[in-house]
């Protein structure tokens, strides 16, 4: 039998999964994006790529229902997708390190859901802050717990925005995509193509990538983010596997391109 992706309904796994995006879409708030920024956007905590990488052994994402091993296989699986389809080598490299931003846990926090055991502003599929929540999310039925819902400033389909703004003018939901991009986009050496700091930034955003909503606050540019973003979600969601690999065994292979793309120095997280 195929496997089913994302599959949200009632199981004793989805009761966890379930509970995570009650918390997350409750206390995803404006201001609490905006205090996330400031508090983690510093770039004063500087460690290797590989480091980062190793700490992902520990972190096992309790936002998945496809996948209860530890993060770092998951994204070995996706980069070894797309080298064995041959695609180019930053893409690759994406592939290994979209979800690094997930290091945050190292120096997150219970209160802000940034730890191990309290992931909501960490991990899931992230939504647009400072508008309306739409119902093409995951779980639904949880947008009205979120306060800014019931706030005239936020609560509008536009809410804070300009009509046909652009994604990149948008606030979202505090997690590892913003994260490890903007971490990146820090970073001097950063050689990352434009196509693949897209796909490291709006990979969550599946409301707007899968569940086609907000199409008012799009503009021209953002049909090719689309395009890249559909394109990197194959290997993301449809690799997830049980087979497992060794960290050490393919950084033979893949180092020599994070250094091509990210210099050998540290990065500052
Ligand atoms: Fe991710
Ligand atoms: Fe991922």
């Amino acid at each position: 039998m195929e496997k089913v992706f994302r599959n949200y309904e009632d199981t004793d796994v989805n009761a966890a999964v379930r509970e995570h995006y009650r918390k997350m879409r409750k206390r995803q708030t404006y201001d609490y994006v905006q205090r996330m920024h400031g508090k983690y956007l510093k770039y004063d905590k500087p460690m290797h790529l590989w480091e980062a990488m190793t700490h992902l052994n520990d972190l096992i994402d309790v936002s998945d229902p496809d996948l209860d091993l530890p993060n770092v296989q998951h994204l070995i699986q996706s980069a070894e997708a797309i080298r064995e389809d041959k695609r180019p080598d930053w893409m690759q490299l994406v592939g290994l390190i979209h979800d690094l931003g997930k290091v945050m846990f190292l120096w997150g926090s219970d209160e802000d859901g940034t730890s191990q055991d309290e992931q909501w502003g960490m991990v899931g599929d992230v939504f647009v802050v400072g508008c309306a929540i739409p119902d093409s999310c995951v779980y639904p039925e949880f947008n009205q717990l979120n306060p800014d819902m019931s706030d005239p400033r936020y609560n509008s389909e536009l809410g804070i925005y300009e009509k046909h703004c652009g994604l990149d003018k948008l606030n979202l939901a505090w997690g590892h995509d913003e994260y490890l991009f903007q971490v990146l986009r820090n970073h001097k050496e950063n050689q990352i193509p434009e196509q693949g700091m897209v796909m490291i930034r709006y990979h969550s955003f599946y409301p707007w990538h899968s569940g086609g909503s907000y199409a008012h606050f799009l503009c021209d540019k953002d049909k090719d983010y689309l395009e890249w973003i559909r394109d990197f979600n194959k290997y993301d969601l449809y690799t997830k596997c049980t087979k497992t690999y060794d960290l050490d065994e393919i950084k033979d292979y893949y180092l020599p391109i994070a250094e091509k793309y990210l210099g050998k120095g540290p990065i500052y997280w």
